[in-house]
């Protein structure tokens, strides 16, 4: 079939970062791309993400390929971003700020030293500081502080800032985005894309990349063997403003069971809870105590700061908690979800990943992505 018969070579099935992502550098690789978003582009999890972009501060030794494919889009960053405030004219709100984890008593400096031993065995780059050397560096740290370490490389990000951002770039660059557009189900005959299907509209192309969040598991059309089984993980976060402006805190901090992310411009992110509460996103007067509580405790001047809102968003985990990331098995199906905790981080190397699937890139920077295959599902899917 000719695909210049059909208005769009690839549709994107949600329109969150990772979607956004896809579309946009796809559009830049010269296809005609569309997002279909059932709400607003950059409206469900993606919204409500903190904005870290944190490998190092958040590996773990059983998840290396998590790390090796974190650590890949955080060298990727700061070219992703500068070329999407060059091509949007919008600012993203990228805080090049390192993280301090932090300990704030002696089994929490215990378990930091382990942490540090960690880091340290994978060649990460890492520094112990004493409490008195990280007051330095933050002196709106409690005095209670016991060890830091300081994490140099791990920096964060405006999510909302990001995906407005990706949106302008994707339609100046000719992309489509269109928001209240739901799919209802991929088409799929003879074990290849035919389009996607809408309410009341079917929209025919080559490709169809789900890119849906934790509703990807939902889309009716896709074979037993080819879905991927996503479930969502409630978080709350709480978004402060400090009326005097920037400064309280210039890095993220993380401590056990939270972090502090600054924006840059006085508001900063308390987070987050994680719940298995199915699509509940009922923000709870808890979450809201137990976020201030610990938060305050480590810095007791964001307790002077005004609440700006309290948010829960569904983060898209799969039973391995890796991502699902290249072609299903029907020809033309991608696969771009179940982020979980990391979507913000991985939007760069995903969309490298998912358009060099659909242009048949064979070399993509030595990044290995077999862990990723969406095809390690198939059995469950099928419900074996
Ligand atoms: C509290 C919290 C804190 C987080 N902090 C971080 C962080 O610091 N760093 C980080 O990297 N990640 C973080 N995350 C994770 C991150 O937010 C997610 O991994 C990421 O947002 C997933 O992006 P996505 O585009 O896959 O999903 P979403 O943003 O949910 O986008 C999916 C889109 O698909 C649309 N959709 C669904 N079904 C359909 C359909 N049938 N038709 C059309 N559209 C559809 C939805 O409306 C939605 O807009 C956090 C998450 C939470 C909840």
């Amino acid at each position: 079939m000719d695909s210049r018969n059909k208005p769009f070579d690839v549709a994107v099935i949600g329109g969150g970062v990772i979607g956004l992502s896809v579309a946009w550098r796809a559009t830049q690789r010269g296809l005609r791309v569309i997002v279909l978003e059932r709400s607003d582009p950059g409206g469900a999890t993606s919204r409500v993400a903190a904005g870290m972009l944190a490998p190092v501060s958040e590996a773990v030794l059983t998840e290396q390929p998590l790390l090796a494919l974190g650590l890949a889009s955080t060298r990727r960053y700061a070219e992703f971003v500068a070329e999407l405030e060059e091509a949007s004219g919008l600012g993203c709100g990228h805080l090049r700020c390192g993280t301090l984890l932090v300990g704030r008593d002696g089994d929490e400096a215990l378990a930091l030293e382990r942490e540090l031993a960690l880091r340290s065995s994978l060649g990460l780059e890492v520094r112990r500081l004493r409490a008195s050397e990280a007051r330095v560096l933050e002196p709106a740290l409690a005095p209670t502080l016991r060890l830091a370490l300081d994490i140099p490389d791990d920096h964060a990000i405006d999510p909302r800032r990001l995906t407005a951002a990706l949106a302008a770039a994707l339609r100046g660059a000719g992309g489509t985005v269109r928001g209240q557009a739901e799919v209802i189900a991929v088409t799929i005959g003879d074990g290849r894309v035919g389009g996607v299907q809408l309410a009341d509209e079917q929209i025919s192309c080559e490709h169809v990349v789900v890119a849906a969040g934790s509703w990807s598991g939902m889309l009716a059309g896709v074979p037993d063997d080819a879905q991927v089984p996503i479930h969502p993980v409630k978080g709350q976060i709480l978004e402060l403003r400090d009326p005097s402006g920037a400064g309280l805190l210039a890095r993220v901090l993380r401590m056990r069971g939270g972090y502090v992310v600054p924006r840059g411009d006085g508001r900063y992110v308390l987070g987050a809870t994680m719940e298995e509460r199915g699509f509940d996103t009922t923000v709870t007067a808890g979450a809201c105590f137990d976020l201030l509580r610990d938060a305050i405790e480590l810095v007791p001047g964001l307790a002077e700061l005004a609440i700006e809102q309290l948010s829960a968003g569904l983060r898209p985990a799969t039973p391995d908690n890796l991502p699902a990331i290249g072609p299903g098995a029907a020809a033309g199906l991608h696969w771009a979800t179940g982020h979980y905790r990391h979507g913000v981080l991985l939007a760069p190397v995903t969309a490298e990943l998912v358009v060099g699937g659909i242009l048949g890139d064979d070399q993509l920077d030595g990044i290995d992505a077999s862990a990723f295959a969406p095809a390690r599902f198939a059995t469950v899917g099928a419900g074996a």
